[in-house]
């Protein structure tokens, strides 16, 4: 182990005598626990022990029961630097093929997300091609991505189909997503967003891609056990409340949760949609109304924020963060990482963009990637803080303080990623060094 160090060898010989208790155990980090009560948590001369996957013991080193070699077989050496939970990414839609490039040229010519449209490309754009592409390229390109969120410190993301809409291509990616949970590996929440946009086939008759949805693809996936949520997309230019409620009472009668792109664009009733099933998320939110907020905070419905759209796609009205603090709904940010609107895999930016562009404070916006990201994919329970008995999912950052972490813009300052109590990440310089034959 590089820079923050590793006393394991020593541990090993020292635990092996004594019986040591734990797995492992980190000392001597700046723990923000983020659980509420003081700013971010913090123990600021922090241990958390690890074992069998979970969190077993944290506190203040000297109230370590026993000298650390003594508790662990593996003892890490944080060197004062800030761990945090590991961080919870939301809502992705990370499993797609190519790039977003002449969409994103669109957009600098004055172009609109319509004339993306127009032009062949956008979401439809995106649906044509990955239903054209191979699984295995689907799978490498995306994993390249789920890659980059994991050494930036993401330890559970959410990752939605609706890159292909028709029923194979929704299942192949819905399949890309438990793979890459597996492989990489992270927590993944598989989410099936068919409504994401109008499938070309049903251009003129929504309401057929809507049975189509809850009453042949919806069922394919959950015999394959693909899915655990339902989203869509509840706009003018997409699904409308009366049809995401009928998807909705699909959902709800196979025991998913749901969430909603909502109020994006326009005040639409989306968010009450969403509340009214009690659903996990309302998410995007520009232009959301107090009435909705209210529902919202009655349904425990979480707002989750995308400030990467709103940069990308050059919005101007920003979501109401006063309104909804005023009302209690908890807020949680994400990347939202897709090639059309939010091409990032970077949750520090989104913080930093949270605080700047919509006025979080550095501590809402590590909650938003951490406790708050948790809650909007059901899992506060078992993720999202560092507490006795959660999954050990934790981040160590090359920080002195939390709230650096959203202060930089567009740096990885992740040292380390520990998942389920194992070291699955660590920074390292890359080496572009060639082979060399010959004389030295
Ligand atoms: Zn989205």
């Amino acid at each position: 182990m590089q820079g923050w160090g590793d006393a394991g060898l020593t541990a090993l010989a020292a635990a092996a005598s004594l019986g040591a208790m734990w797995d492992s155990l980190w000392i001597n980090a700046r723990l923000a626990t983020m659980t509420a009560g003081t700013p971010f948590g913090l123990i600021d001369r922090g241990a958390v022990g690890l074992s069998a996957g979970r969190i077993v013991w944290l506190g203040d080193m000297v109230a370590l029961p026993a000298a650390p070699v003594a508790l662990a077989r593996v003892v890490h050496d944080a060197h004062s630097k800030v761990m945090t939970p590991g961080l919870v990414d939301c809502h992705t839609h990370i499993v797609y093929v190519g790039d977003g490039l002449s969409d994103f040229e669109i957009l600098t010519r004055g172009g609109t997300r319509a004339d993306m449209l127009a032009a062949g490309g956008g979401i439809l754009g995106l649906a044509m091609r990955t239903r054209r592409a191979e699984p295995e390229r689907i799978a490498a390109e995306s994993r390249k991505r789920v890659a980059r969120l994991v050494a930036a410190g993401v330890t559970t993301m959410e990752s939605k189909s609706g890159a292909g809409l028709d029923l194979e291509t929704e299942l192949t990616t819905m399949r890309i997503s438990r793979q890459l949970g597996r492989e990489l590996p992270l927590t993944v929440v598989s989410t099936y967003l068919g409504a994401h946009a109008i499938a070309p086939e049903y251009r003129d008759r929504l309401d057929d891609y809507v049975e189509f949805m809850a009453r042949t693809v919806l069922p394919a996936a959950m015999r394959e056990g693909l899915v655990d949520a339902v989203d869509g997309f509840c706009d003018a230019w997409g699904y409308s409340p009366q049809q995401m409620t009928r998807l909705f009472e699909a959902a709800t009668a196979h025991g998913l949760p749901v969430k909603l792109h909502a109020e994006q664009y326009r005040d639409f009733g989306a968010a009450e949609v969403v509340a009214r099933f009690r659903g996990l998320s309302a998410d995007h939110l520009e232009y959301i109304g107090e009435p909705a907020i209210r529902a919202m905070a009655e349904a425990g419905t979480v707002a989750t924020l995308l400030p990467g759209a709103n940069w990308t796609l050059g919005e101007t009205k920003r979501p109401p963060v006063a309104l909804l603090r005023r009302h209690g709904v908890p807020i949680a940010l994400a990347t939202n990482c897709n090639p059309v609107s939010s091409p990032t895999t970077s949750p520090t930016m989104m913080m930093n963009m949270g605080c700047r562009m919509f006025g979080l404070t550095t501590e809402e916006a590590l909650a938003a990637f951490t406790r708050v990201g948790a809650q909007a994919l059901g899992l506060q329970a078992s993720r999202g803080t560092i507490e006795i008995g959660k999954v050990a999912d934790l981040a160590l950052w090359d920080v002195e303080k939390p709230g650096e972490l959203a202060a930089s813009i567009a740096d990885n300052p992740c040292l380390a990623v520990i998942k389920g109590g194992t070291v699955i990440y660590r920074a390292s310089e890359p080496s572009f060094e060639a082979a060399t034959h010959g004389q030295a």
